[in-house]
């Protein structure tokens, strides 16, 4: 893949300089912004619309007031009716409809009973004047913009003001007494199909709506002593009484921050990367800064180079191990007591910065395609760093034992999300079975080679089943639809 420049790597030195000689927390002030480190993401950011987001956290009443500036353009041969943008924050709102209250999550996620979380719309402007809106009846996550018809070729601004209430929650969206999650919680453009805006709910299981790419550009307003993980870097203005970070990322698929009170920042770069670890002290920040920088380095040698300018890791109070977020990823606050659990959390959330986020596949209906590769990429990782006894004692774990769990007749490893009963049927399935199928596929066919070329050819886009079959098929020169619909499509 394409060297990245050596202006860019340069940069990367003269941050790190200036950071280890401001301390840990402070990022300097009025250098250029980074830009992308790679001729693919430099690519990838051409033609895309631009998000600006304009934040003002205010702690003490778990509110983020947020400011969204949408420079759109239908860059697509169909007219669109109107512009959707999705409010995840607004799922949240009740305990029928939070992904954090299923049965399985409710008391981790709510220790302390319900809290609501949701967002309040102020104004809507399309082109400068105000716009009519709907928001759907059933989570108000769906809010559509009536803009009349929008030809191709059109362009215009979209403009809106609204307020978020966080919940207390410990969930990728949700705050603690010093930790604040914003995972995919803040509006956002739903997906597209055509002239098709994708609307599928919220679920506790996975997050099926799949964004489409765009620009982003944020400026965040914040207490000081509040730091904030993000997958860019912040350039601090110092001159006001409040901090005040902008940022910038190109290409995102969707934004997670968390904020922290006292946290603890490491950071290092690594070849062109800048890679930021977030956590309570500095031991878990330094733990986690360390994992992240080796299967960041695995993966770039297997799969393909990461295209950003900064990749973050994040503790986050969650009920689970990790979540996958472009150029960040929150690990789970348990995952920290014990370091090969860390270890292992980093290696599965990392290598979705490849098959997720930079290769997106349909999270609905083929979440095998990034939660196994994910797992299968995270145990040649294990091989490779503690060798062979450890890769066959994980694969025992998380393949084998799989493979022998009583399920449902009715679900299989390509069954839709919302058909999944519970987050262990899911996990069985999902991780367990479909990790199974790409070990057993490892057996005839060098599967790293193969995903190195799925992410070269689908670097940026989107894959169906269809197009994974179609490389693999003929990377391995035989035809792999029989052992897929076995391992898909067959209950057993
Ligand atoms: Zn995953």
């Amino acid at each position: 893949m394409t060297k990245k420049p050596a202006r860019r790597v340069a940069l990367c030195a003269l941050v790190l300089v200036l950071v280890a000689g401001l301390g840990a927390s402070i990022l300097g002030s009025r250098r250029a912004l980074p830009h992308a480190n790679s001729s693919e993401l430099t690519a990838a950011a051409q033609n895309l619309d631009r998000l600006t987001y304009e934040l003002i956290f205010r702690p003490d009443n778990n509110t983020l007031a947020v400011t969204l500036t949408w420079d759109f353009a239908n860059r697509e041969n169909v007219p669109l009716d109107d512009l959707v943008l999705r409010f995840p924050a607004n799922a949240f709102a009740s305990a029928q409809t939070s992904p954090a209250a299923s049965e399985e999550l409710y008391d981790k996620s709510y220790p302390d009973g319900f809290s609501p979380g949701g967002a309040i719309v102020h104004d809507v402007m399309w082109q400068d004047e105000t716009a009519p809106f709907v928001l759907d009846e059933q989570d108000n996550t769906v809010l559509r913009i009536e803009t009349g018809t929008l030809d191709p070729g059109v362009s215009g601004r979209l403009y809106l003001r609204t307020v978020i209430t966080i919940p207390r929650a410990l969930y990728r969206f949700g705050s603690t007494d010093n930790l604040w999650m914003l995972g995919n919680a803040l509006p956002f453009p739903a997906g597209r199909d055509g002239a098709v805006w994708k609307t599928l709910p919220f679920y506790s299981l996975g997050d099926p709506n799949t964004y489409g790419l765009y620009n982003v550009v944020m400026t965040l307003s914040l207490p000081r002593d509040t730091n904030c993980a993000a997958p860019f870097l912040w350039q601090e203005d110092n001159k006001s009484d409040l901090k005040i970070l902008t940022g910038e990322g190109l290409a995102m698929r969707d934004i997670a921050l968390v904020l922290g009170r006292n946290m603890a920042m490491h950071q290092k770069s690594v070849g062109a990367t800048h890679i930021v670890s977030f956590a309570d002290t500095d031991d878990n920040a330094a733990a986690a800064l360390k994992y992240a920088e080796k299967s960041l380095s695995f993966y770039e040698k297997t799969y393909g180079e990461y295209p950003r300018p900064v990749y973050t890791v994040a503790m986050a109070d969650l009920p689970f191990d990790g979540m996958e977020y472009t150029g960040l990823s929150m690990l789970g606050k348990s995952q920290y007591t014990q370091k090969n659990h860390l270890e292992l959390s980093i290696a599965h959330e990392t290598a979705h910065q490849w098959f997720g986020v930079l290769v997106a596949s349909n999270q609905y209906t083929d979440a095998w395609q990034d939660e196994a590769v994910c797992e299968f990429a995270a145990l040649q990782y294990v091989r490779k760093m503690h060798g062979h006894a450890a890769f066959e004692q994980l694969k025992f774990l998380r393949a084998d034992s799989p493979m022998r769990e009583n399920i449902r007749e009715d679900i299989t490893l390509g069954s839709p999300l919302d058909r999944f009963h519970s987050m262990q049927e899911y996990a069985t399935v999902v991780y367990g079975r479909g990790l199974a199928l790409l070990l057993s596929l490892n057996e005839s066919i060098d599967m790293n080679g193969f995903l190195k070329d799925y992410c070269e050819q689908f670097a940026f886009k989107q894959a169906t089943r269809a197009d994974f079959e179609s490389v693999l098929k003929n990377y391995a020169g035989w035809d792999v639809a029989p052992l897929m619909i076995d391992y898909l499509d067959t209950a057993i």
